[in-house]
């Protein structure tokens, strides 16, 4: 069985890696046609780690990323889509 404070700690490290995104790349939000590219590049290098058979930790690194931008694109809403209120209801 899952222990909470596991799940507790991997949303952890997506809040500190959304912070970090949002420390480099401040801001803007993303149109659809970005959102895709960016995850889909957390989500290759995601998938390098797993065909090379790379440790679980260093695995989890990746899709934490992955986990991140798909939290930030929820945040931040659509470029040319979303003007004046959250993405999120
Ligand atoms: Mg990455």
């Amino acid at each position: 069985m899952l222990e909470i404070n596991q799940r507790r700690r991997f949303f952890q490290r997506i809040e500190k890696e959304l912070d970090y995104a949002y420390e480099k790349h401040p801001g803007k939000s993303w149109s659809r046609h970005e959102f895709h590219s960016i995850v889909l590049e957390e989500f290759e290098e995601m998938w390098d780690d797993i065909k090379t058979d790379k440790p679980l930790d260093v695995l989890l690194k990746e899709l934490v990323q992955v986990a991140a931008m798909c939290f930030r694109y929820a945040e931040t809403g659509e470029m040319g889509k979303v003007i004046d209120k959250p993405a999120l209801p």
